[in-house]
């Protein structure tokens, strides 16, 4: 029999036809992994709950249905449940659970789609769509369909979150009724996609498929020098390059059009040469030593964790600090909360103190991030800005110069740390071999010992990490600028 449909699969597959085929026919290529936005949109879930008063949950694990529609049932025919959390149904092969099924006057009921997102994004339309038209055809009397997502402005008080402030909501009910001729032949199409044997031949690309499960399968057959990797090629281009089968840099004809900076990619791939603008060992006197290397790790969610905080203000917990005098000397700093309370002015006034003894320059890579964590906490505790704007003053952006002035075959097109330190220096340890690999992993970490994890040992383990992680960062910094000093 053939695979149901369900909100997500309608959603991915109508995003990406090969998605849906993939997760119907070849699921166990799927790099599935849960993230920690994803765990913090289970938290938002839950707290979702807590508005609605006489709720139940369906308690009934995804891959028991049947079993979850049977004990959904029994909710909606008890009149003193006010909502159903998880609520399951079928219908002409397509499963779904609604997260939040508010029962409404008129033996109506409302469907709360629960985001833990700031905005509202174009897809969320399809997983209410998707809802709203199974409960229709069921004969449910469906009077309001509304998504949830979080109030960005929403201020925590007292460790508590409001969730009834916490939250604004998007009717959805005329839009969804207006368009289910449209919804209708979706669900044609899909399943005409689920059922046939060949896979769909979808041509993969970075922004188009962002955190895709399949990711890796999708691309295994792709050569080293992809035109993917080919910095802001617009899709005109790129459909151009797939009608005449082109994937591959060194297959580009030499006259077809690129911007100055993509030219320089596509150029240093062919040769294999790496590119060094006119105006690189000038352009670097800017960093020479003594010199700062900086870096901030923040955490930044729907959930606000510190009181007079706002959902996804960046809170920085960590950071790493090197410093090379003139003597080649190296030194570091750095700065972890490990406590349950608001750690940034003890962080902030830490970096100030060890800055604020010369006027060296202070190097980070990508200088928007940093300059806005800090003006941030300027505007949090105005008796520091000064110093803060003092700091801002001094900041240079060792990533803007390899952009502008540089580039190596092995950047893949990327200028992130993860491809420019391994192609500079090879045999150097990577920047992601650590227990955490990356910004989000380290908010994750983070996260889990402030708020989740109990035992002692397992405390100092992620602080040894989070420590280690926030230290390769800015020490790869300096290699990198020992390294263009050495050439
Ligand atoms: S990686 Fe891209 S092309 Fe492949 S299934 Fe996912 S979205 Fe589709």
């Amino acid at each position: 029999m053939i695979e149901h449909l369900s909100k997500s699969r309608y959603k991915r597959g109508l995003h990406c036809n090969k998605q849906l085929w993939l997760s119907t026919h070849k699921y166990d290529l799927g790099n599935y992994q849960k993230n920690f936005s994803a765990l913090i949109g289970d938290k938002v879930g839950i707290g979702a709950t807590e508005i609605f008063k006489d709720g139940k949950l369906v308690d009934t694990p995804f891959n028991k249905h049947e079993e979850a529609v049977q004990n959904t049932l029994e909710f909606l025919n008890d009149l003193k449940v006010g909502a159903i959390f998880e609520a399951a149904f079928s219908y002409n092969n397509i499963n779904i659970r609604v997260d939040i099924l508010e029962r409404l006057e008129n033996e109506s009921w409302g469907i709360r789609e629960v985001k833990s997102s700031k905005s509202i994004k174009d897809n969320f339309y399809h997983d209410i769509s998707i809802q709203y038209y199974v409960l229709k055809n069921l004969n449910y009397k469906i009077s309001s369909a509304q998504i949830m997502y979080v109030n960005e402005n929403y201020v925590l008080k007292n460790n508590r979150v409001e969730w009834d402030k916490f939250f604004l909501r998007s009717e959805y009910k005329d839009l969804i009724e207006n368009n289910t001729d449209e919804i209708q032949d979706n669900i044609s199409y899909l399943k005409n996609i689920q059922i046939v044997d060949q896979e769909p031949n979808v041509s993969p690309g970075k922004s188009f498929c962002g955190g895709c499960e399949f990711w890796d399968y999708c691309i295994k057959d792709k050569p080293k020098d992809w035109i993917a990797n080919i910095p802001r090629l617009h899709k005109s281009k790129k459909r151009i390059l797939d009608e005449k089968n082109i994937d591959s840099i060194s297959k580009i004809p030499n006259d077809f059009p690129f911007t100055e900076k993509q030219q320089i990619v596509v150029d240093s791939t062919k040769t294999n040469q790496v590119f060094r603008s006119k105006k690189f060992f000038y352009e670097l006197k800017k960093f020479k030593p003594p010199v700062y290397f900086f870096d901030f790790e923040t955490l930044s969610c729907a959930l606000p964790t510190i009181n007079n905080t706002k959902p996804f203000e960046k809170l920085p917990f960590q950071w790493s600090l090197h410093h090379l005098d003139l003597n080649k000397n190296i030194e570091h700093w750095e700065f972890l909360a490990t406590e349950k309370k608001d750690y940034r002015k003890e962080g902030i006034e830490k970096l100030i103190d060890i800055v604020m003894n010369d006027e060296a320059k202070i190097v980070v890579y990508n200088q928007s991030f940093e300059k806005s964590v800090l003006n941030q906490m300027g505007d949090t505790f105005p008796e520091l800005q000064d110093s803060l704007n003092g700091i801002i003053n001094r900041i240079i952006d060792l990533e803007v110069f390899i952009k502008e002035n540089y580039y190596h075959p092995d950047f893949q097109g990327s200028y992130s740390l993860k491809k420019v330190l391994p192609a500079l220096l090879p045999d150097e340890k990577k920047y992601n071999e650590g227990n955490v690999s990356d910004g989000e992993q380290a908010q994750d970490n983070f996260y889990r010992l402030l708020f989740e994890e109990k035992d002692q040992e397992n405390k100092k383990q992620i602080i040894s990490n989070l420590l280690e992680y926030c230290k390769k960062d800015t020490e790869s910094l300096l290699l990198i600028y020992q390294y263009f000093e050495n050439l």
